[in-house]
């Protein structure tokens, strides 16, 4: 099961009744990670036989969602390939055909419009799951409700459409998918799609479920824990890249205690055998670490590039700076912030100093103390942050019981209005002494 092989096929099959959620983007990474891994096909395909639900802009918002996350496929609806159609609303003529065939088979009767596939008792139906292992099933399971009557299931429903487990079954074989990689949800559907395959003839493929993604109370992940949707977590500031290297750690890990990777790293490492059976807990905690971890580590034009749209959301004027001070403000602020929101929100007097106005009104502070001491600082011919301190501290020892701190936070307020921040004479060489003079001045410091 670790060998690479590259004949692997893997698919998958949203259907377009919603934007894509964290469920379905924990399962597309799954089959993206295993297609990469084996140098095989990572195939969408997009169930919309639910004519009312399903929409092309869920479509669309479904596409856009796995290109943000970075998981991209070598067949589907809008790039074609050698198996398609790949919307099911555009393979009836195939379902029908084989409806047809089980019919004449006497394995499938009519009922009015609908076609209904027989289920005969006694029949072993189980199955081995690459994740969860044996599941045992027999035919005889497949009961009506309080009822001794096997269930038969119906394939084609009275208004022409197939159902699920019947055109997953069509389509997967006819895509030649490999390996079957879904949510756990789709566990009780299997057998009855094992009934199927063995009624057609056809090979049946591997099955690999995976585990349910919990909230911190573990209960089901919903909209009651939060954002659902990947959408919503790239307008929280959080990246495709860690976003990604967060969903491939729900049921999955390399096996040491790596848990930052890329996508290349992560198709390289990723098992499906090391999938854990037990449900996933989504937290939070985790992803902002990963997040943090995955904005330290870019290269500081591309970290401006996330942290520049928040910036300008805030209404700050971006425009007035170049992209190397903005860029190099961000380096400075050494992986404060766990999102490029936060990283935004964090730094915005590099940007503006409007924010740190209506942050800090200097209230109640010994002004004319003060105000000696920022003239020291001024007359250093060098704008040098090594320079600042040096004359900050000598100021220092020279007066009596006074404390760097009784300096440095007043100097802090008028640059950032903010409590903590960068070593503050660094924020000071950095914003260059024209800046720096302009916010002393405005408050009476200077
Ligand atoms: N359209 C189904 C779903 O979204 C696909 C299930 C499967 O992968 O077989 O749940």
């Amino acid at each position: 099961m670790t060998e690479k092989t590259d004949n692997v096929r893997v698919r998958f099959a949203p259907s377009p009744t919603g934007a894509l959620h964290i469920g379905g983007g924990h399962t597309a990474l799954f089959n993206w990670l295993w297609a990469r891994h084996n140098n095989g096909k990572f195939i969408l395909r997009i169930e919309d036989t639910d004519l009312v639900r399903s929409t092309k802009e869920y479509e669309q918002t479904i596409m856009s969602g796995m290109v943000w996350l970075g998981l991209d496929w070598d067949e589907g609806p809008d790039i074609g390939g050698n198996y398609g159609p790949y919307r099911q609303s555009e393979r009836l003529d195939i379902y029908r055909d084989y409806a047809e065939k089980l019919v004449a088979e006497g394995k499938a009767y009519r009922d009015g419009e609908a076609i209904i596939f027989k289920v005969e008792p006694g029949q072993d139906i189980s199955f081995k799951d690459i994740v969860y292992g044996q599941i045992d099933v027999m035919s005889d399971g497949l009961r009506e409700k309080d009822s001794d009557k096997l269930k038969d299931i119906v394939i084609i429903k009275s208004d022409g459409m197939p159902t699920y487990n019947y055109a997953v079954v069509v389509d997967d074989h006819s895509m030649k998918i490999t390996h079957v990689i879904r949510g756990e949800d789709h566990i009780s559907n299997t057998p009855k799609q094992i009934l199927l395959y063995r009624a057609l003839g056809w090979e049946v493929p591997e099955f690999a479920h995976l585990p349910m993604i919990l909230g911190r109370d573990k209960k089901k992940l919903s909209k009651r824990h939060g954002a659902t949707s990947i959408y919503e977590y790239r307008d929280m500031g959080y990246m495709p890249d860690s976003m990604f290297n967060f969903l491939a750690l729900l049921g999955w890990s390399a096996g040491d205690d790596k848990e930052i990777f890329t996508r290349p790293e992560a198709a390289e490492l990723f098992e499906l055998s090391r999938v854990t059976r037990k449900a996933a807990v989504f937290d939070f905690d985790k992803l902002n670490y990963i997040n943090q971890e995955h904005l330290k580590a870019l290269d500081p034009m591309v970290r401006l590039s996330m942290v520049k749209p928040f910036w300008i959301e805030a209404g700050l004027q971006v425009d007035k700076h170049s992209d190397k001070y903005l860029a190099d403000s961000l380096t400075l602020m050494a992986g404060r912030g766990r999102t490029a929101k936060e990283m935004a929100e964090f730094s915005d007097y590099f940007v503006s100093f409007e924010p740190v106005k209506a942050r800090w009104n200097a209230e109640g502070l010994d002004k004319e103390k003060l105000k000696p001491f920022f003239k020291a600082l001024f007359e250093s011919p060098e704008w040098k942050h090594e320079k600042l301190e040096e004359i900050a501290r000598s100021w220092v020892s020279s007066q009596e019981g006074a404390k760097m701190k009784d300096y440095a936070m007043p100097l802090r307020f008028a640059l950032t209005g903010m409590k903590v921040s960068p070593g503050i004479f660094e924020v000071a060489e950095h914003m260059g002494r024209e800046e720096c003079e302009t916010r002393l001045k405005y408050y009476g410091l200077l």
